[in-house]
């Protein structure tokens, strides 16, 4: 199996976060070292590829939509950071 793209910087798959050090054998297995499937359905991965970033603590099965997460997190995604196309002004 192939494993997530995202792991060399990966708190979780490094097992850097002490409070889940315990529980980081069990996300790499089920996440991070299971194949495109395992990892696409991480929060964190999926996170990352709407938002650009992670917030440091959040955990691949997180109950919070990635929608939740990009908005309490105040991350504006990649299309919502663009600014939007003035207008013309009238007559030229
Ligand atoms: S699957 Fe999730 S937890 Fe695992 S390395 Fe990728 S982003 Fe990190």
């Amino acid at each position: 199996m192939e494993t997530c793209k995202n792991y060399q910087k990966c708190p979780i798959y490094s097992g850097l976060l002490a409070d889940i050090k315990m529980a980081s054998a069990a996300y790499r297995k089920y996440y991070c070292d299971a194949g495109e499937k395992g990892w696409t359905s991480c929060r964190r991965f999926q996170v990352k590829e709407k938002g650009g970033k992670v917030p440091e603590n959040l955990l691949p099965n997180s109950h919070m939509s990635v929608e939740e997460v990009i908005k309490r997190h105040g991350m504006a995604t990649p299309s919502a950071a663009k600014p939007a196309a003035a207008p013309s002004p009238a007559g030229g």
